[in-house]
Formats: C-alpha cells, structure tokens, sequence
C-alpha cells in the first residue's frame, strides 16, 4: 500500500528490470487472458516455483477482479496488465499501479503463500481500486489511497469476502490513525502516511454516510465513483480534485464531496468517531463488534456493508 507511491523509483526500476528479463526469455514466459465483466486482463505469471497453481493465482485475479466490479458496476477499466512476480515467503504485497496502456498492476506473490492466502489479500483489491479514480496532483494523494483503503474492504465483504463485523471492526480500529495530530494543516497539506491512507478514508466513511443521510439511503460513496469512473475518470488520466467531486456530487445528487473537500483540506477538521458509531450502532466490547440495530442510522451502516449476493440467496 505504502509503496504504491513512496516507493515509485524503485518500482520503476524494478519493472524495467523485469521487461528485460521478460524479453530475454520471451518463449517460456507463462501468460493468461482473462475476462471480467467485459474487460480483458493480460496475466503475466511468475517464472518461479510456486505452491498455488496456476489457476489459483488466475481464481484469486478474477475474484480480486470481480469484487471491484461489483462495487464499481463494472471492471474500471477496459484494459489491465497484470504482472505477478513471485517471491519468498507466503504473503501477497509490493501491489503497486500505474497508468502504463490503460492500467498496469505488479504485485508479488509469496513462493509459499496458499489459497487461504489469497482469500485473505487485501493488496490486489487495493490496487484495482486504484484504476477506477485519476490521478491527482501530490497535495490530492490522500484522496487516491483514501479510496483504495476505505472501499477495499467494503468491497470484499459486499461480495462475502470480509465479514461485515470484521470490516466494522478495522474501521473502529483504524480510522483514528486518520484523525489529525497536533500541527496539522489539512489534508491538502498535511501528507504523513496516517493522514493519507486514513484520513483519506475517514474522508470517504463521512462523506459515505453523509450522502445517505441526504438521499435516504438510496445513494451512497460507491454511486459518486461509479459516476466518476464513467464520466471517464481512471488512472490514464490526469484530473483536478474539483472536476471529480463536481462529477461525484452530480452521480448523487448532493454537494457531500465538494462541501467535505472544503471542510478538510486546509485545516485539521477532527471527526468525532465515537458519536459517528453510536450512530451507525457499533460498539466494541473486549476487542469484538456488536451491532445495535435500534441505532438512529443503523440503516446506512447496513447499506455500507451489504452482501447482495446474501440478500439474492435470500430470495431464492
Ligand atoms: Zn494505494
């Protein structure tokens, strides 16, 4: 996560390096296209030895892959080249994204890491989040990771890939790392690693609930960046902040993202976490969550958080 930015150089230079290895044993180089809600993703597979099999690792892109889609409405761009690099170890990390032809993805998969390894990733999500938002000028990063970490795990549990409690729980956890610390000048102008992946998803759980709130829980975050993403905002392209709020708030009807943009981005604007889940009815006992379905608003955290596969299974 830290590296999809902190790290760039490095990164380039990693995948030069592994443009040359791939050209010099071009033959033997093992690739895979797959489909996902109509748009193509090119596989490069790792060369080493590795406990999952290639369909494993090709079953975990397409979930990975189909868990944003669903949150999106479709796969954020028509176009991703994924490189998976193997590595030592059994844990799935270094996911960085870049703009390269529509959307290029590395990552790197532990030699050791197993099936139960993929369903727990968390990194791949991550970065395929990344795709469906433009880029930002440095002053705007918080708000590219914000939506990466705070959508990552609404996403999975949506698709029953995260519990709900497990989701609710990490936030309660979490979420105050993005609260500002003494100093603090905004998250325009404040640019620590908690205020950017936090305090860019404490800026996306606000202005989630506050886009509820106005459209009685027939809206949400997720139509702001579905709208977004179809006005043709992706990581190909270079954008203003102001021209994907503005786009944001017309997909629900509001001004939530562009009234929080001014609220926060140059002065310290402290959320008060503990009232917001007495709202949403969740508490925290010895480390676990419990649900308190008689809280005012206990509607919208339900609708964060929904499963429609549950619901339709429900139907059935
Ligand atoms: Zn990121």
């Amino acid at each position: 996560m830290g590296f999809h930015h902190l790290h760039k150089i490095l990164a380039f230079l990693l995948m030069f390096l592994s443009f040359r290895a791939a050209h010099g044993q071009a033959p033997d180089t093992d690739r895979a296209e797959l489909k996902v809600a109509g748009a193509t993703i090119d596989v490069t597979l790792p060369d080493a030895p590795m406990k999952l099999s290639r369909q494993e690792l090709l079953g975990w892109v397409q979930a990975s892959a189909s868990t944003v889609a669903n949150y999106y409405g479709r796969f954020p761009v028509p176009h991703l080249t994924l490189r998976i690099r193997g590595s030592n170890g059994s844990g799935i990390r270094h996911g960085v994204t870049y703009s390269k032809d529509g959307g290029l993805i590395l990552i790197s998969v532990g030699n050791n890491a197993d099936v139960a390894a993929t369903k727990e990733d968390w990194v791949l999500v991550h970065e395929m989040i990344h795709l469906a938002f433009p880029n930002m000028g440095d002053d705007q990063r918080w708000i590219e990771e914000g939506i990466s970490t705070y959508a990552e795990p609404v996403a999975r549990a949506r698709m029953g890939g995260m519990s709900v409690a497990e989701v609710w729980g990490t936030f309660v956890r979490d979420m105050p790392k993005g609260e500002p610390q003494p100093g603090d000048e905004g998250l325009d102008h404040t640019h620590s690693w908690g205020r950017t992946y936090w305090g860019g998803a404490l800026f996306c759980l606000v202005a989630d609930v506050r886009i509820r709130e106005h459209t009685k829980n027939r809206k949400g975050l997720e139509d702001a960046l579905r709208g977004i993403n179809k006005a043709g905002g992706s990581i190909s392209e270079d954008w203003e902040i102001a021209k994907a709020l503005a786009i944001g708030d017309k997909a629900t009807g509001t001004t939530v993202l562009r009234s929080l943009y001014k609220e926060m981005r140059d002065t310290p604007a402290p959320v008060d976490l503990e009232k917001l889940w007495t709202k949403l009815g969740i508490a925290m006992k010895d480390g676990s969550v419990s649900f308190n379905d008689k809280a005012p608003e206990a509607n919208i955290r339900k609708a964060i958080t929904a499963s429609p596969l549950s619901a339709r299974a429900a139907h059935q």
